[in-house]
């Protein structure tokens, strides 16, 4: 039986809305950017981009088919000779002006990813947008600093380089793909997610202010088809790819024998595991922040909770009484805890998983607010209690603010459950206890496990995972070896 967190707030003490309302510019078509400008696709093809927060159209995006795919990576071909001999000094003070004018236009920037995503301000503004320029300005620092690197090898880039990225982080992960490529003296096309191509076509902008030359990076909006065109080009030399773990299978068998680098950042199932001794009301802040930070649309999403059984009881009760303090609703609003779901399509996969946690026995706890505007994709956050292992939404990826609470009674259970998952991305562990944190972390499968804290970002830091969730890394110094050659490795 579902119950349900009504927001404990009395109307009275409702914050009033906060809107950003500064206006951006968005062209009534956005055209792809291949060679250093914008051009029609010549596939003639166009779809529409809409806001999912009020389903109104924002722009007709074009959709490169395979002319405008081969386009883009005979301009990346031709302008990587000149491109990889300029020295990493050059380089760098490329990278460094990117950098420096996304913090200038940072708002515009933050107002378009809300826009066309559906992420809360707060969050494009300050943890997408920033942290994307952080990637230019460390990538840039890398740039003449390769050989200390790899020390005792000549590292050389791995040439014409196609990223594929999902719609949760559109900016920040073309900041991921573009700004180590970039360093390394590579030249790229980036597809960026159907429903998210707006941001990345607004950093087309800037390569073009800070004058990058021509063909370095290119930018091609489309469908999965586009992506599925781009990465089977033979020009191409290097895959990276974050998104489904079906896709990346596909790309996976697509690659192989091709002599093509591939790199793979997928899905996650990431448990968060909560012993009794630790700061209970900070843990729970945390807990929710790892599961309800951009409607749960994070491959590293907390969304397992192991919970030491005895304090079972409380951690429910705290998770409800922050679950009806958490605001839906406009994602322009200043004060918005959770903005729209991305599509219709996640919407429903989302819903679906839901309804399939309800009909195999958990029980659902789901706040019910009276904010929800009229129109648009919206998930109140939820989480699920009495969750049995074998449950889907105990296995799979649901991609959405819904969280799945089980129990242990001793640190082997929890490591051996949290362990339990065909994916191997994050994983958090929640105890006052120092020695305790570094012997259950270090049993735990996991690409990223934060301590007494949860999705955390940072430029030098690797972020990437194990088993299905992936291989290669992205960020800090380890982000670079996917875009070099060692050796001819
Ligand atoms: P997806 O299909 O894997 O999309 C990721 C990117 O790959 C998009 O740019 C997509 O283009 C492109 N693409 C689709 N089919 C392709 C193909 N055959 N070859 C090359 N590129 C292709 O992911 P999704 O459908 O947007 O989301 C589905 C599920 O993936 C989600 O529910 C979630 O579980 C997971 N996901 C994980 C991450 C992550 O960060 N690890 C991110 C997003 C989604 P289009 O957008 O045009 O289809
Ligand atoms: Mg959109």
């Amino acid at each position: 039986m579902a119950t349900t967190n009504k927001n404990q707030n009395s109307d009275a003490w409702e914050y009033s809305s906060a809107l950003d309302t500064t206006k951006v510019t968005i062209e009534s078509k956005s055209k792809l950017f291949i060679g250093g400008k914008f051009v029609s696709p010549k596939s003639r093809s166009w779809f529409a981009t809409i806001n999912p927060a009020t389903e109104t159209k924002l722009s007709d995006v074009a959709c490169a088919g395979k002319a405008d795919v081969e386009a883009a990576v005979k301009a990346a071909k031709t302008a990587l000779p000149k491109w990889s001999r300029l020295s990493g000094t050059e380089r760098a003070k490329y990278l460094y002006r990117v950098a420096r004018r996304i913090q200038e236009r940072a708002r515009e920037f933050a107002i378009l990813e809300t826009m066309d995503g559906g992420k809360p301000i707060k969050e494009s503004r300050d943890v997408d947008i920033p942290l994307a320029a952080q990637h230019f300005f460390y990538y840039a620092g890398w740039a003449d600093k390769l050989a200390y690197a790899f020390p005792g090898s000549t590292p050389a880039p791995v040439g014409v380089c196609a990223q594929i990225i999902p719609w949760n982080f559109p900016l920040l992960m073309a900041a991921w793909k573009l700004a180590p490529a970039l360093a390394c003296g590579n030249t790229c096309i980036l597809k960026p997610a159907e429903t998210t191509s707006l941001t990345a076509l607004r950093l087309a902008e800037v390569f073009q202010e800070v004058g990058l030359p021509d063909g370095v990076v290119n930018i091609i909006t489309g469908e999965g088809d586009t992506g599925r065109l781009l990465a089977q080009h033979n020009t191409v030399n290097k895959v990276a790819f974050t998104g489904s773990t079906e896709v990346g299978k596909l790309l996976m068998r697509g690659t192989a024998g091709t002599g093509k680098k591939l790199t793979l950042e997928l899905g996650g199932k990431s448990a968060n595991i909560l012993f009794a001794d630790a700061a209970m009301d900070q843990a729970v802040e945390g807990i929710v922040a790892g599961i309800y930070f951009n409607q749960g649309h994070v491959c590293c999403a907390g969304s397992r909770l192991f919970v030491e059984e005895p304090i079972l009881e409380e951690v429910i009760y705290k998770l409800k009484q922050r679950l009806g303090s958490l605001r839906v609703g406009d994602p322009l609003d200043k004060n918005t805890d959770l903005g729209a779901i991305n599509s219709k399509s996640q919407l429903k996969v989302v819903e679906g998983y839901i309804r399939s946690g309800v009909k195999e026995g958990a029980q659902l706890h789901q706040l019910t607010t009276k904010r929800l505007p009229s129109k648009g994709f919206w998930c109140n956050p939820c989480f699920f209690t009495d969750v049995q292992p074998s449950h889907t939404i105990a296995r799979e990826e649901i991609f959405g603010p819904v969280l799945s609470v089980m129990t242990f009674r001793t640190p082997e259970e929890a490591i051996s459950r949290a362990n339990n998952s065909p994916y191997g991305l994050a994983a958090g562990v929640w105890t006052d206890k120092g020695a305790k944190i570094f012997e259950v972390a270090k049993k735990l499968d996991a690409g990223i496990v934060w301590c007494n804290t949860y999705n955390k970002f940072d430029a030098s830091s690797p972020f990437g995972g194990f088993k299905e969730s992936g291989f290669g890394r992205e960020g800090g110094m380890q982000g670079l070896r996917a875009y070099v050659r060692l050796g001819g490795v």
